[in-house]
């Protein structure tokens, strides 16, 4: 990187919120995809204006900016494929309101999930989005990613709480989009158009949110299942007797394996797939709602049911679901991990879909995750280093990646596109669609600044370099 930008970023952040040291760039050059790229600079904001005026300096430049928060994202969307300035909102941590009379709040970016979840779940409010990585995801990661998590089955996504954003554009101008009410209807919903835009559309600096009153209480149970089988359709049956749970989690039996031992609660060799279902809601109707679920899951071939008296005996069981993604990656670091989504009653059909791929290609598929709302966590445990498997995991991606889309689902629910999963894009949107996304970002970001490379294939000629 020029000397003139690096001196310019310092006038405009200080010499201390500069850095093109070696490890600061290493620091910043990677996400939770096994991928890494490195920066030219890494630069810590503190403020919108700053976002505004690194933003305008690197379209003189033209030079790549990548909005970076925690670096958790699934799908490489913060990694700089171009290098460029890394620009981490980390320190734009505040919560700058609570407001119990409108059950909103305002927070800048780098506020950590869980924090906020604390905050206000001590004033009796709730921030229902609650992805797994909450205790260190930013919400300005959250929105640009629309994140979920498993109580979304019966709360919703982050798109469902983000009422209003400032932005800043990616030609560096600063923008207010939505506001603090529930009903605006002024213009286009600008809002939405960037929940989920992956930090390619604009630099969130400010983030206006829902809250909801928190449910009285909950009940948490465990449910061993000894087929698959017996799961996914009890999901179904869930379901198609209109409840809504707050979760409905499953593990299918390879998961269960590679978690076998690990977990307080033991897990037989004949339990074949585990449900975790929680409810929540006033006190006197938890007892009957969960009596009722368990009677209609009951002829699913269920071996045991665990129901969580205390708050510890709930942690105890959500220990398990939680201690799935370490586990897994220990067994295998090497493992391809995709989110597709498929409409809920489909589920089992996914899961046999699953099965069938697993069987022709002979490598093992382990799945879990949301099953209340149709999205799998699907894990091919392949070893790169065997002959030809890069090759083969690509056609093992595609035909995951067609069953689901067969079924009207989407090729992610909730991690992104980022660079893992642009080149399949095209599957299950049509090339006019994909075009229309693309004049979008276009007449947005003329110079092609704001994370360039990621959601669509790049044309060689569209990238930019520092
Ligand atoms: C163990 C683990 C569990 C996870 N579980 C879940 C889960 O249950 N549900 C789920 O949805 N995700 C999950 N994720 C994925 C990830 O945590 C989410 O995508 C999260 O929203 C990313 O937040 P972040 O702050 O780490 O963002 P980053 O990884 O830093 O960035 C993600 C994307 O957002 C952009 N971005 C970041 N901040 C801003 C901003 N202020 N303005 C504009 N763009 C910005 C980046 O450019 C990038 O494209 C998990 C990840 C891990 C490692």
């Amino acid at each position: 990187m020029k000397k003139e930008v690096v001196e310019k970023l310092v006038e405009i952040v200080g010499k201390e919120n500069v850095s093109t040291q070696s490890a600061d760039k290493i620091t910043h050059s990677y996400d939770a995809t096994q991928e890494q790229h490195l920066p030219d600079a890494v630069v810590y904001v503190s403020s919108v204006q700053e976002v505004s005026l690194i933003v305008k300096l690197a379209n003189q430049h033209k030079i790549p900016v990548l909005p970076r928060g925690a670096g958790t994202g699934f799908t490489g969307g913060s990694l700089p494929i171009h290098g460029g300035i890394v620009l981490v909102l980390t320190r734009m941590d505040k919560i700058l309101d609570i407001d119990e009379e409108n059950l909103t709040a305002e927070v800048e970016p780098g506020v950590i999930t869980a924090e906020l979840q604390r905050q206000v779940e001590k004033i009796g409010l709730f921030y229902p989005p609650d992805p797994a990585s909450k205790e260190f995801s930013t919400l300005g990661g959250n929105v640009a990613e629309c994140a979920g998590g498993p109580r979304c089955v019966k709360y919703g996504v982050t798109k469902d709480y983000i009422l209003g954003l400032e932005v800043v554009t990616p030609t560096g101008d600063i923008i207010h989009t939505g506001g603090k009410t529930l009903k605006n209807v002024v213009g286009y919903d600008l809002t939405k158009l960037f929940v989920g835009s992956e930090g390619t559309l604009g630099i969130v600096t400010q983030i206006t949110l829902k809250l909801i009153p928190k449910p009285a209480a909950k009940k948490t149970m465990l449910v061993q299942f000894a087929s698959i089988d017996g799961a996914a359709q009890s999901v179904s049956a869930i379901i198609g007797a209109k409840i809504i749970p707050t979760t409905l989690e499953f593990l299918d039996a390879a998961t269960i394996g590679c978690i076998r031992g690990k977990s307080s609660i033991p897990l037989p060799e004949n339990c074949q797939a585990v449900l975790i279902i929680e409810v929540d809601g006033d006190p006197q109707m938890l007892d009957a709602q969960a009596e009722l679920i368990l009677s209609i899951i009951k002829p699913f071939n269920v071996l045991d049911t665990r129901i969580a008296s205390t708050e510890e005996e709930s942690e105890e069981i959500w220990k398990v679901r939680r201690i799935v993604s370490p586990s897994l990656r220990q067994v295998n670091p090497d493992k391809f991990n995709e989110d597709i989504v498929v409409p809920r009653s489909k589920v089992p059909d996914m899961i046999r879909a699953l099965e069938a791929i697993s069987k022709k290609y002979n490598v093992p598929i382990v799945n879990f995750g949301h099953a209340g709302d149709g999205n799998i966590h699907v894990n091919v445990m392949v070893d790169l280093k065997e002959d030809g498997m890069e090759e083969k995991i690509e056609i093992i991606m595609e035909k995951v990646f067609e069953a689901a889309v067969n079924l009207r689902g989407a090729i992610s629910g909730e991690h992104g596109i980022g660079t893992s999963k642009a080149k399949y894009m095209s599957m299950g949107l049509n090339r006019a669609t994909i075009e229309y996304m693309q004049r979008i970002k276009a007449a947005l970001d003329p110079l092609n600044i704001l994370n360039p490379g990621k959601i669509f294939i790049e044309e060689p000629s569209q990238s930019v370099k520092g």
